[in-house]
């Protein structure tokens, strides 16, 4: 039996895999794909101590690292899927897309989430030309332009907050007719005069031709009009990657794992979650690093004094 079992190849789950070796625990790592969603990314500029990486870099950067360390301590299976973890005698068994078991004290759940695609035609086709899903990553590229934000939860209004710091204008597109964001925030946010939200709104398709020129959208009199823009940031919503946990631990309304942020620590004794696919409030590479070594931390200790 392993004494754990860290499943997902992100920053969180690879962190977690480098203190696991560092600490001897007996570990099983299991990954689907390495390095997480920035892999996409073309420039990331705030994971510490490297002013820029491509996210192909940091993926074999956080591969190598954990590779350099697992040693005798951690097995690693890339390339394989969990289905399942469920309850056993003294722990919990870990069932992979091929089919094979495996059993461990403890569990460690780092398996993200993706973002929430925009449905809209040319959202692809200008993915990473213009049109992106992180605004903390890729805003400052576009300073001094005219943006847009899709999305009026507090994602989307805090994304229209730090880009309203830099950029000439920023239009918010939401397809309700009130805002999920907190009051207090889209109040603020409203308040500066660089800041326009247009409610009731269905976004048809991203323009364009190497680089996005504007939003073509339906208004709430069932018009067709088209705003110009040089950015579109797409915030509508995460979907966690827990299915195969979900008759296990607690999630909340929005399939996230319920943690206790002292600890990391969720509602089984015995299982740990850890990053984006936690109820955490941010999601950032160094957040989901930070986070899984807290948990590998809880999690030596609840192995060592048992
Ligand atoms: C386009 C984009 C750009 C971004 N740029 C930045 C940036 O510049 N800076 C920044 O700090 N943050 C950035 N982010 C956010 C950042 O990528 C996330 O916060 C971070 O990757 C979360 O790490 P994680 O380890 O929690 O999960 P993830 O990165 O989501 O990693 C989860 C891992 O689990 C694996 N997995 C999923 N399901 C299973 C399963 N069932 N079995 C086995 N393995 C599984 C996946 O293959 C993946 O490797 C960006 C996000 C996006 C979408």
């Amino acid at each position: 039996m392993y004494d754990l079992i860290i499943i997902g190849g992100g920053p969180g789950g690879i962190s977690a895999g480098v203190y696991a070796s560092r600490k001897q625990l007996k570990t099983l790592f299991v990954t689907s794909e390495w390095g997480g969603q920035s892999i996409v990314s073309p420039d990331i500029q705030n994971w510490i101590g490297t002013p820029h990486i491509s996210g192909n870099d940091l993926a074999k950067n956080l591969e190598g690292h954990l590779k350099e360390y697992a040693g005798k301590f951690v097995t690693i299976e890339a390339g394989k899927k969990v289905t399942n973890v469920s309850k056993i005698n003294g722990g919990f068994k870990t069932t992979l897309d091929d089919g094979t078991t495996h059993e461990s004290k403890t569990v460690l759940v780092a398996t993200g989430s993706v973002r929430r695609k925009l449905p809209a035609k040319g959202a692809e086709e200008f993915d990473n030309k213009g049109l992106t899903y992180c605004a903390t990553c890729d805003g400052p590229m576009f300073s001094g332009q005219d943006v847009v934000v899709i999305g009026g939860g507090n994602a989307g209004f805090e994304t229209a907050a730090q880009l309203l710091a830099y950029t000439k204008s920023v239009t918010l597109l939401h397809r309700s007719a009130e805002f999920r964001a907190d009051p207090v925030t889209v109040k603020k946010v409203l308040s500066n005069e660089h800041m326009t939200s247009l409610t009731e709104v269905e976004v048809l398709e991203i323009v364009g031709d190497n680089f996005v020129t504007g939003v073509k959208y339906k208004d709430k009199d069932g018009n067709e009009q088209t705003l110009d823009a040089t950015g579109v940031f797409v915030e509508i919503g995460l979907v966690p990657s827990t299915d195969y946990v979900a008759d296990l631990v607690e999630l909340d309304d929005y399939k996230r794992i319920i943690i206790d942020p002292w600890t990391q620590q969720t509602n089984i004794p015995g299982i740990w979650a850890a990053g984006d696919c936690t109820n955490i409030k941010y999601h950032q590479n160094n957040i989901s690093a930070g986070n899984a070594v807290t948990a590998l931390e809880d999690i030596y200790v609840h192995l060592k004094t048992r």
